[in-house]
């Protein structure tokens, strides 16, 4: 019984095992990655479907890992939030999405602002309304310019901090935007107790927008909604032009996805231009 306990316990402990290095390797490596520049951001354009041009464009992070090449935030920004990084991440985010903004409006982007996610941790344990009107400052950025995109998980458990900090950030003139619209269950509360100014139509609605009735009756349902609180709306993840024809149809106002282009570093971004299409 002895022998089979301790077979048992070097069963667990040897499967563990095989799993921890990689993900201690990760994040000893991401203690480092924002001093070593390892870190970057990819922006991908919102096209106004009224207008026929970009009027956002969404910060994405990235990670350019020294050996294991491009990771994507799945890959890192779990680990980021457990062990505090985030924090430290989230103002280089938050300060070079403002100077890249800054930046964009002399280079032929004038009047495109940018929209920058913010995790659950960043907004309970930043100095938050502190340091975006300090990065707004430095980046002699227009706060009309900024928007902010959160999560309907970003602030469930604190509903009046949450209302202030946004009530203060609305103040500064900042956007807030819900993002993921749909897949929660507290989406029309949000809509109801915070200062939202946008939505965004999560991608799991409109994948199979094309063949799937009662994804398309959610998605028009949603646009409906928008429209009648006078709520912008964008659709995320829009990667066919039969997506964006149909989106179009059911009165959808912007859309932001592959159709359009992939997310693209910096230098790429202020070079691109609107691929030719008749929606
Ligand atoms: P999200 O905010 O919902 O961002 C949209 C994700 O969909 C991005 O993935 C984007 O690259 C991807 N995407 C865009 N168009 C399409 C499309 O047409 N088809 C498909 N299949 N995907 C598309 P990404 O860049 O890997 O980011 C994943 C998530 O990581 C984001 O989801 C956001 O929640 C989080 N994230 C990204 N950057 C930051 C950041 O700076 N701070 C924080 N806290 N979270 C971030
Ligand atoms: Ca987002
Ligand atoms: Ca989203
Ligand atoms: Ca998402």
């Amino acid at each position: 019984a002895k022998e089979t306990g301790r077979n048992t316990y070097q069963f667990y402990t040897n499967s563990l095992n095989a799993l921890a290095p990689e993900l201690l390797r990760l994040e000893n490596d991401l203690h480092t990655a924002l001093e070593h520049g390892e870190l970057s951001i990819y922006y991908q354009p919102q096209l106004d479907l009224t207008k026929g041009k970009i009027h956002a464009i969404e910060a994405l992070l990235r990670w350019h890992h020294p050996r294991q090449g491009l990771l994507y935030p799945k890959h890192f920004i779990d680990i980021a939030e457990e062990n505090g990084l985030i924090l430290a991440i989230g103002r280089w985010v938050l300060q070079q999405a403002c100077r890249d903004c800054h930046a964009w409006q002399q280079q032929g982007l004038a009047g495109v602002g940018v929209a920058v996610n913010l995790s659950a941790r960043q907004f309970l344990h930043m100095n938050l309304v502190e340091e975006v009107s300090q990065c707004l400052r430095d980046a002699h950025l227009a706060p009309e310019l900024l928007t902010l995109e959160i999560t309907e998980t970003t602030a469930i458990h604190h509903v009046q901090r949450t209302q202030l900090i946004l009530q203060e950030l609305r103040a500064l003139g900042v956007g807030i935007t819900l993002d993921d619209f749909g897949t929660g269950y507290a989406s029309l509360n949000y809509l109801k107790q915070f200062p939202i100014t946008g939505l965004k139509i999560d991608r799991s609605f409109i994948t199979d927008i094309e063949g799937d009735r009662q994804d398309q009756a959610i998605v028009k349902a949603i646009i409906d909604l928008a429209k009648s609180l006078e709520i912008p709306i964008v659709a995320e993840g829009v990667e066919t032009w039969g997506q964006g024809q149909l989106l179009q149809h059911l009165g959808c106002k912007a859309i932001q996805g592959y159709l359009l282009t992939e997310p693209l570093p910096y230098s790429q971004v202020i070079h691109w231009s609107i691929p030719r299409m008749r929606l």
